[in-house]
């Protein structure tokens, strides 16, 4: 017995090739989650948390000391200035400031363009709050936004936009000038913007991550959303935040309370702690990553599976087409038995099928001798169709 606004919606894919990993012994280059832990001061935060008692609700909107270190951390990245007490919220996970932002916000029947390939969440969660998706499909290889394509999106019924940059599953890190065409339209027709940052520190080269808040015009529409798992280390954690005008962060609140009412009291201390002082944390991440990044595109180039660089974030997508599969999602099925290795079919991320069909993605957020051993088996299967 299900509920019909979850119809179609099938078991997230991270959590079955997750299982499938596990079931099967394999190399999980599927689920973007680091296998090294984040920094030890602020694990040692969360331990004193509970040992100083903090350990009881939290206020919905989160602790004091982490919305003014959220504050703090928008002022020291981009200058954007806000009032702590009505302009963030803290969530559990940017995943729950997704769901809450669009039950909050988003009425049945109102359109919302999303950028696709898309996190998986958001269609549940779109689905749920009766919205209509209009999405504007990134496609291989450079996997840019179209700015007609963009445009052809937007209706008489269109009132949100969610974007996601750092761009999960492409790894593309949107320009200003991208960007811009976004604000220019959201603008001109009157839209709020919800925008998923998560990876906003994990960019590399002399890529930039601009937060489409800092734009001119953009900072009384937009509800920027980010969390700490990526940042440091810490995805279990689920502590995420949401900060933007006084009005959107309030009905975000609005649903977020039905949902978890609070977000757990030790980790929102020690994610304070993250912000305020190991800012440097993130940066750091980035320039490893960038390495690993490096050691697994080329390993996937040697098997014959070339991805386009990401710019940023914790993945890859490669085109299995090259090796006679013409279809990414039986590739994915497979390979746990042909090479001991669990990746991401992305055509679960598209509605245009025909644009996400072949292409694969894998996580190198993982250690270097995972990589490598994720590596060395699909050198030694037999990957082609
Ligand atoms: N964001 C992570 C990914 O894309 C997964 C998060 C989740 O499993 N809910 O792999």
């Amino acid at each position: 017995m299900r509920a019909t606004r979850l119809d179609g919606i099938p078991p997230t894919i991270f959590s079955t090739m997750s299982a499938l990993a596990v079931r099967t012994g394999s190399v999980n280059l599927g689920q973007g989650f680091p296998d090294r832990d984040g920094p030890a001061g602020v694990l040692d935060a969360a331990r004193t948390a509970i040992a100083d008692g903090h350990n009881q609700y939290p206020p919905g909107i989160g602790i004091p000391p982490l919305r003014a270190a959220i504050a703090a951390h928008q002022q020291r990245h981009y200058g954007i200035e806000l009032d702590p007490d009505r302009e963030v919220c803290v969530t559990t996970g940017c995943t729950e400031a997704v769901a809450a932002a669009l039950l909050g916000l988003v009425d049945p029947g109102d359109e919302v363009v999303v950028l696709e390939p898309y996190y998986d969440s958001y269609v549940a969660m779109l689905q749920v709050a009766g919205a209509v998706r209009r999405p504007v499909t990134l496609r291989a290889p450079d996997f840019r936004l179209d700015a007609d394509e963009l445009r052809a999106a937007v209706t008489p019924r269109t009132r949100f936009v969610l974007l996601n940059s750092p761009h999960n599953p492409t790894g593309t890190v949107l320009t200003r000038e991208e960007l811009q065409a976004v604000a220019d339209l959201a603008i001109e027709h009157d839209l709020v913007v919800i925008t998923d940052e998560v990876y906003e520190h994990l960019v590399f080269d002399d890529h930039e991550h601009v937060p489409i808040a800092t734009l001119p015009g953009m900072a009384e529409r937009t509800l920027t959303l980010s969390s700490a798992g990526k940042s440091w280390s810490v995805t279990g954690w689920k502590v995420g935040w949401a900060t933007g005008p006084a009005p959107l962060v309030e009905s975000l609140l609005a649903a977020k309370q039905w949902l978890s009412f609070s977000s757990g009291t030790p980790f929102q201390h020690a994610v304070a702690h993250a912000l305020d002082h190991e800012a440097d944390f993130p940066l750091a991440l980035a320039k490893d990553l960038q390495g690993r990044r490096d050691l697994l595109c080329a390993g996937l180039a040697e098997v014959g599976l070339a991805p386009r660089v990401p710019e940023g974030t914790y993945f890859a997508l490669t085109d299995v087409g090259h090796l006679g599969w013409d279809d990414g999602l039986e590739f994915c099925e497979t390979l746990p038995e042909r090479a001991g290795v669990v990746a991401i079919p992305a055509q679960a991320f598209h509605d245009d099928l025909d644009a996400g069909r072949h292409l694969v993605r894998w996580a190198f957020c993982k250690e270097p001798d995972v990589i490598e051993d994720g590596l060395r088996r699909l050198r030694e299967a037999a990957l082609e169709k």
